[in-house]
């Protein structure tokens, strides 16, 4: 018997499996949803908190979530609506600083008023119950505000010491809104990516919003190398997408974005009041103009008619989706990405 060939087939042998295993998975990598923690891990911790982003990061997303408005004073702040009476103690600690229509504005108040806020669980600002029941309890725990540089500032220091590279996926909250208040907030926001060193494609940083003239003039004005997602959600939005079909709105995404961020919702034939026609081609037409497709916002705790989270996550893969926002970072993480490996 020839022990020597047998051994350098064995060898041989090793050496293949071995490079197959390697070409099968970053193969399979390369096919993986994207996680995006949607406002941190608020599935778990009040939204747009440290301590939310902090537990999200733990949880090994691809990407953690910031929306951004403006104070009064031009400070960018990470809070998901312009308005602050759902999110914090507003009501109780500047009674008088409400508008005509009973809401108090963000850009109405300087960062140091924006501080003193403690920040809880978005409830509903005249019954005061939590939207989400089961998850952190209102009132419980101290929670703050805090700025677009602050969570820059903590996603990096976390970077650095847990030897990561988990992304930031900002959104530019309501532009036209903030014109009329006399504010440019994607000239700070962009000067604020900069200054951390979020300029280009390859910085692990994403750009959204749902504004489609702003995004196309934030690649066509300020000439931004980010990787832009246009967001879309039918019927809130947006004159330059109204009466147009799937196949044109698409094209028109593409002359200046590189993915759009649709409801997932809007893509289930059948399945709720909010489906569009025509939607759920969406995917594939993104992908042929070579857009990717992030879709919002997979939650545990609002399943619509599937019977698991499980299964609704299954449906981000029959739905060909590139990544999901999520509320629940950990079970995304666990679900999505042990089916590929
Ligand atoms: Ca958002």
């Amino acid at each position: 018997m020839n022990y020597e060939l047998i051994f350098v087939k064995i060898i041989h042998r090793i050496l293949i499996s071995i490079l197959n295993c390697f070409i099968s998975c970053t193969v399979k990598r390369d096919s993986d949803i994207l996680v995006i923690a949607h406002r941190g891990a608020s599935g778990y911790l009040p939204e747009h908190t440290l301590p939310a982003k902090a537990l999200a990061f733990g949880m090994n997303p691809d990407y953690i979530e910031q929306d951004v408005v403006l104070s009064k004073d031009d400070v960018p702040v990470v809070i998901h609506d312009i308005h602050l009476e759902t999110t914090t103690n507003v009501q109780e600690l500047f009674p008088n600083r409400c508008r005509e229509d009973g809401r108090y504005y963000v850009i109405d108040f300087l960062w140091e008023e924006l501080q003193k806020l403690k920040v809880t669980e978005r409830f509903d600002a005249r019954t005061h119950q939590t939207v989400y029941p089961k998850r952190f309890p209102k009132d419980v725990a101290t929670f703050h505000l805090h700025t677009l540089s602050q969570e820059l500032e903590f996603i990096q220091g976390l970077n650095t010491s847990m030897q990561k590279n988990v992304g930031v996926y900002v959104e530019i909250k309501e532009p036209q809104f903030h014109r009329n208040h006399q504010k440019d907030i994607s000239k700070i926001v962009l000067k604020t990516l900069a200054y951390y060193g979020y300029t280009t494609k390859k910085d692990r940083c994403v750009l959204q919003c749902f504004d489609a003239v702003e995004l196309r003039r934030i690649r066509e004005e300020y000439q931004s190398k980010l990787f832009l997602v246009q967001l879309l959600e039918i019927g809130y939005l947006d004159a330059p997408f109204q009466n147009k079909s799937t196949q044109n709105i698409v094209q028109e995404i593409s002359e200046y974005a590189d993915g759009i961020g649709p409801w997932y919702k809007q893509l289930l034939p059948g399945k709720n009041q909010v489906t569009i026609d025509g939607f759920s081609e969406l995917v594939d037409l993104a992908h042929q103009q070579q857009l990717k497709v992030h879709a919002f916002t997979f939650r545990a705790d609002d399943l619509v008619e599937f019977s698991s989270f499980e299964a609704l996550l299954e449906k981000a893969k029959t739905l060909k989706l590139d990544g999901i926002f999520t509320d629940h970072p950990d079970l995304a993480v666990t679900y999505l990405k042990k089916k590929n490996h």
